[in-house]
């Protein structure tokens, strides 16, 4: 490895996304070389003895480090102004990772009960498993987190925008109330995009991303990367992944690397079309409730002002008619596809009462507002008339 590394911190964040991290073999490659290797050799048994000592730098096995993932790792960290990044197999490796590595038998979690339903799932039923209590609140409602704290409250999670939803919570808020009470906040980003909300500046502690969304972002590799401080990461989350093993495909991470160079016109572009879109849903009355984070009416807008850089590639909206009419849309969709992922170049759209949130009761959906006739869209790279001609057509048939 070779070459003289960018100082990421004088550079733009395009810039960053489009250089940091670069490792150069001998070779001089000017794109970054995929490393498919499980591990390394060694030039003698005493450099192999330091290399475990953690005495001499470089690479020994790909469950604990490989130079392409160590590349995603860098750009990411330094894109999102942070000491460290750790990658791993999924979004859900990483929030289970972040999570598990914070809490012990004893503690307990505060977290918003809008979430993402595998979210959800290890907050509610799996670490208490393990002796962790959880407790889900209203996630807007800063006076909720504040009484659902305990005396053993180590650790605040939350998802903002959340899914499916598009509620959004005051970060700067819930991250002052986790300080003063001596809670780690954990922000899952995947809604907002690392391009449009920097939880690590309103003062979250850690921030976890389902790379397979926007970072990805055309549908093709899963991932997860965990960002934060290094006196975080390094002993408590990267013994963890060591340990345990939920490792990132060099593969992936490739992908994902040279995918991060045009995160910036992807997401600038899909948000533009997201934007555009919404207005259009906003008039239509077969529609009583569209929701996108980039509308003055949006509940929560005067926060979106303050914590947002750019609104988000999702909307949210309800047909009346519920179930029905919510499928007879769907099915009448020629270029929008039917499917449960998001931030892909593909506009993609989904019924999540019957699918994402589909293992809730009714009772716990509507506490979630998730309603029968809840649709959520993820919009992409097409053409934004395209999207609304096939919009108009398939509203038609409702
Ligand atoms: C998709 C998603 C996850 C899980 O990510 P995977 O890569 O599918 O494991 C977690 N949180 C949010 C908000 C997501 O959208």
């Amino acid at each position: 490895m070779s070459g003289f590394q960018v100082d990421a911190a004088a550079l733009h964040p395009e810039t960053r996304l489009v250089h940091a991290g670069t490792l150069r073999s001998q070779f001089g490659e000017t794109s970054e070389a995929l490393f498919l290797t499980q591990g390394h050799v060694y030039d003698s048994a005493e450099q192999c003895e330091a290399r475990f000592l953690n005495k001499d730098p470089g690479f020994q096995y790909a469950r604990f480090s490989n130079p392409t993932v160590a590349m995603l790792e860098a750009r990411m960290a330094a894109f999102e102004g942070a000491e460290a990044c750790r990658a791993t197999a999924t979004g859900m490796a990483a929030v289970t990772a972040a999570l598990m590595s914070l809490v012990r038998a004893g503690d307990h979690v505060v977290a918003a009960q809008a979430l993402f339903g595998s979210c959800r799932y290890v907050v509610e039923d799996h670490l208490p498993r393990y002796g962790v209590e959880s407790t889900l609140v209203d996630g807007p409602d800063i006076a909720a987190w504040r009484r659902a704290v305990r005396p053993n409250t180590k650790v605040f999670f939350l998802e903002s925008p959340a899914n499916p939803t598009l509620e959004v919570i005051d970060i700067a808020a819930v991250a002052a109330l986790a300080k003063e009470v001596g809670a780690k906040l954990i922000v899952d980003n995947v809604f907002a995009t690392p391009l449009f909300q920097r939880p690590l500046e309103l003062g979250a502690d850690l921030v976890v991303y389902s790379a397979t969304k926007h970072i990805d972002g055309q549908g093709r590799c899963l991932g997860g990367l965990i960002v934060g401080p290094e006196a975080l990461i390094q002993p408590e989350i990267q013994t963890f992944l060591r340990q345990t093993g939920p490792a990132m495909s060099p593969f992936n991470a490739w992908v994902m690397l040279k995918a991060l160079e045009t995160l910036p016109l992807r997401v600038r572009q899909q948000a533009a079309n997201a934007r555009i879109v919404a207005d259009w849903l906003l008039g239509q009355d077969k529609l009583p409730k569209v929701t996108f984070p980039g509308h003055p009416g949006h509940p929560q807008a005067e926060i979106i002002a303050r914590q947002m850089s750019g609104p988000s590639t999702l909307v949210a909206f309800e047909v009346a008619g519920g179930k029905d009419a919510a499928f007879r849309l769907l099915n009448a969709l020629r270029l929008i596809r039917i499917s449960n992922n998001l931030g892909d170049a593909k506009s993609l759209i989904v019924h999540p009462a019957t699918t994402t949130h589909q293992r809730f009761s009714p009772e716990v959906r509507a506490s979630m507002g998730v309603g029968d006739g809840l649709i959520r869209l993820s919009i992409g790279l097409e053409h934004p008339d395209d999207l609304i001609a096939d919009l108009k057509q398939a509203l038609a048939a409702v």
